[in-house]
């Protein structure tokens, strides 16, 4: 027990040190564009809260119903007596809005890339992964025993390297669809142009682009025209969906079929709670009837894209509202994020080991419910903070 106790100290210290210790922030309010931290009201550009739904009347009203109605919770997982109508309709309707012929609801995304790969693959198989896909589907990798190929960020020659070598029989590409330390959108043109050339699966993680990019939100697939040849989509309610918690996957009725009979997190982990099921079917049905919603949402990231640019500052990502700003500094990035929170504006700066050495930077993310007047005094404020740290 005590080497158990100072190896902890150890580890625990040496994260002091090096200032990779996460301290969290006590939030005081609901997750909005103005959030109440260290009692101050601060503009939140920092939140996965893509389309403002996280505390959206419509949304709290289906959840508040939805209790009223189907229960707080179902205390069973869903093959004993945990699916009500709700669950088959909301994976209805995920599998119509995403296109496919079928989806499974999870806990949380986490838990569908945790499921999938053991169940549809073995040791005859093949998985091509982007080195930097998500820690779920790292996990996932690992628990399931086909051969693991890792090709570098976004590089197709890598990738086609190692799918031409691959005897396997099932070969399955599995990538972000957008990285979330980017914002940068996978190249699936190129992706499902190889898949097609050496008869490969491909498989999509669309957390940060599900009700973001691509028609009406359908992700990242439908962003590069592509979204016919993606087979399987794993994503979160977490995010843009309303922004509590859920995950899902949609693909094929065999593939769906399978991980309902398989999928250890599926199977032992309890069904989603009625509240979340019935918000998110409302959170589909927001989308599918605002279409100004993605308007805003692409009006505030081009303009806040446009001004920080003009402001003198680097950027990167794609159309994404995903907008990490390049400091590549790790003191100064953090000082910045320190004091742009004196000015009560709330963002993160990352740096090594979350991005690369000499990477550093602040990652700001915009919202279709943030407003012109907030997003102004976010670029005011960043100029002014950054001018003090001789940063622009
Ligand atoms: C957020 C995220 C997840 C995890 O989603 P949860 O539903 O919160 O578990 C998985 N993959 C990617 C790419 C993500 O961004």
């Amino acid at each position: 027990m005590s080497d158990l106790k100072n190896k902890i100290e150890n580890q625990l210290s040496a994260m002091y040190e090096s200032g990779t210790y996460k301290n969290e922030r006590i939030i005081g309010s609901s997750q909005e564009t103005s959030i109440f931290v260290n009692n101050n009201d601060v503009l939140n550009f920092c939140a996965n809260n893509y389309l403002g739904l996280a505390n959206d009347i419509r949304i709290k009203n289906a959840a508040i119903q939805a209790i009223n109605e189907w229960g707080y919770g179902l205390a069973s997982v869903r093959f004993i007596c945990g699916t009500q109508e709700i669950h088959k309709l909301l994976e209805k309707r995920v599998s119509n809005f995403l296109k496919k012929e079928d989806a499974i609801l999870y806990s949380s995304c986490f838990d569908a890339n945790g499921g999938i790969f053991e169940t549809i693959l073995d040791e005859n198989d093949a998985i091509f992964s982007d080195e930097l896909n998500h820690a779920s589907i790292i996990d996932g990798i690992r628990l399931c025993r086909a051969q693991k190929n890792r090709y570098k960020h976004v590089d197709m020659e890598h990738l086609e390297s190692l799918l031409k070598k691959s005897t396997s029989k099932t070969k399955l590409i599995v990538t972000d669809g957008v990285f979330s330390m980017d914002g940068n959108i996978a190249p699936l043109k190129e992706i499902t142009e190889l898949s097609k050339r050496y008869d490969a699966l491909v498989m999509v993680d669309d957390c940060h682009a599900t009700g973001v990019i691509g028609a009406n939100g359908m992700g990242s697939g439908s962003y590069h025209g592509v979204h016919d040849s993606i087979d399987i989509i794993s994503s979160t309610f977490g995010k843009a969906l309303g922004g509590a918690s859920g995950g899902f996957i949609a693909s094929s009725h065999k593939i769906i079929e399978l991980l309902r009979q398989k999928s250890r997190p599926y199977l032992f982990s309890n069904s989603m709670a009625p509240p979340l099921v019935s918000a998110s079917i409302e959170a589909l049905n927001i989308i599918n009837s605002d279409s100004f919603i993605f308007e805003r949402l692409n009006e505030n990231t081009s303009y806040f894209r446009q001004r920080i640019i003009d402001a003198g500052f680097e950027i990167r990502g794609d159309d994404h509202p995903i907008v990490p700003i390049m400091i590549y500094d790790a003191k100064k990035a953090m000082e910045l994020s320190k004091k742009l929170l004196e000015k009560n504006i709330y963002v993160i700066a990352f740096s090594f080991p979350v991005v690369p050495k000499e990477k550093a930077r602040i990652r700001v993310q915009l919202s279709s419910a943030h407003t012109k007047n907030q997003i102004d005094l976010a670029i005011d404020s960043f100029k002014e903070c950054a001018q003090e740290l001789n940063i622009i």
